[in-house]
């Protein structure tokens, strides 16, 4: 053991009385090394110290692969740090920045991102695949005016599936095919998705039997930019005064009434008193919460019909707009009522999905930028009990 000096320790180990080596390529023994070679990890620190596992690494003659390198058990092929390492550094990066692990752990940038992504890959790799009844199939857009992503999710248990850039009918129809498992499909009935037609016509090209389900946080997102319109209107195109009443009231207004607290109802009433038709195009979309209380198609018909009433006279066009589009689209609002989906999971997808993107701010990687989306939307710690299991310290070499 010795000390480098940039306060490293650099602890050298060997193997005592042991002359046959494992292969990395097939995992049979051999006693016939061609020859060795000082290679270091990086492993867990000691007190204060990081530490620098240095192992002379046989190169062996294996009869069935030819010339390897020897098999270790503390870390993968070549992987620059000891597994149990590369578990505390990927539990790590899922809380903080990737380089705030490298510093916390002593490694190098690379080293942790290398660390957290194959760790990550084997969680993954290893955990059960589940055959979800219900899917969801999404946008995302990373900050505005950027590009889109689709995003396949398992809406019953509420986790991320997949992930490809762009929104066409051809990526959303090569997710269903390639990251759906032939059993993973025929398993599902329902797609919980927007009104989007080229992933309305991939999921009819991909998945025949399963049904589409206009899902409500959906709905209501379109109801939401329809009164954002109608704020537009009244507010922004009708003069200086008027313009400075509803500036700064947008995230307010979208907001939905049972969520609004103490002053803020005061400024969003003082915002109806200077503007009448805001306030009716604000009730019109929180009456609309009610269509998913009806239990028949013709309940939600009606329903719907009476809506359409209350906007009558009202010369709100943004709000018309909608309903139209609502009639047209009342098959897959209504199908609800086959599928249980669950509205509330993909509206907490949607923003799990939104918190990871924002700390990943310019990740270009899409493979570890999914893996990290599957982490955080599975929620594999919920406890102490869970954490200890991913940091447990497994121990450098099993007994054998
Ligand atoms: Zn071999």
């Amino acid at each position: 053991m010795e000390e480098e000096a940039n306060g490293r320790l650099v602890i050298r180990i060997e193997r005592r009385s042991v002359r046959r080596y494992t292969c990395s390529g097939c995992g049979r023994r051999t006693g016939r090394v061609r020859s060795t070679r000082d290679r270091t990890w990086d492993d867990l620190p000691w007190a204060a110290h990081h530490v620098t596992l240095l192992y002379r690494q046989r190169r062996i003659v294996c009869r069935h692969c030819g010339i390897r390198t020897e098999r270790i058990e503390f870390a993968d092929p070549k992987a620059r740090v000891t597994r149990r390492l590369r578990q505390q550094i990927g539990v790590d990066c899922q809380s903080m920045p990737t380089s705030h692990a490298a510093v916390r752990h002593g490694v190098s940038w690379g080293k942790a991102r290398r660390a957290e992504n194959a760790f990550l890959a084997e969680w993954d790799r290893t955990r059960v695949k589940r055959q979800p009844r219900h899917i969801g199939l999404d946008e995302i857009q990373r900050g505005k005016g950027q590009r889109f992503w689709t995003v396949l999710s398992d809406v019953v248990h509420g986790e991320v599936i997949g992930l490809r850039q762009d929104r066409s009918e051809a990526t959303a129809t090569a997710l269903l095919a390639e990251d759906l498992t032939g059993r993973q499909r025929s398993a599902i009935t329902a797609v919980c998705t927007d009104m989007h037609r080229p992933y309305l016509n991939a999921v009819g090209t991909a998945l025949q039997n399963a049904e589409i389900v206009f899902d409500k946080f959906h709905v209501l997102q379109h109801a939401s930019a329809a009164l954002d319109e109608v704020r537009r209107q009244e507010f922004f195109r009708s003069g200086a005064v008027m313009r400075e009443h509803g500036r700064g009231k947008r995230w307010l207004l979208l907001r939905r009434w049972k969520t609004v607290r103490g002053s803020k109802r005061a400024e969003l009433q003082a915002l109806f008193v200077a503007n009448r038709r805001l306030f009716k195009a604000y009730v019109l979309r929180e009456q609309l919460d009610r269509l998913w209380t009806y239990k028949t198609r013709p309940g939600v018909l009606s329903f719907l019909m009476g809506w359409f009433k209350a906007l009558r006279w009202q010369r709100l066009p943004e709000m018309e707009r909608l309903g139209d589009f609502l009639l047209k689209h009342i098959n897959g609002i209504a199908a609800f009522f086959d599928h249980a989906v669950r509205f509330g999971v993909v509206e907490s997808i949607n923003t799990t999905i939104k918190a990871v993107l924002r700390r990943a701010r310019g990740m270009r990687d899409e493979e570890i930028l999914l893996l990290k989306l599957k982490w955080a939307t599975a929620h594999p710690i919920r406890s102490a009990r869970d954490l200890m299991r991913f940091l447990t310290v497994q121990p450098q070499y099993s007994k054998r």
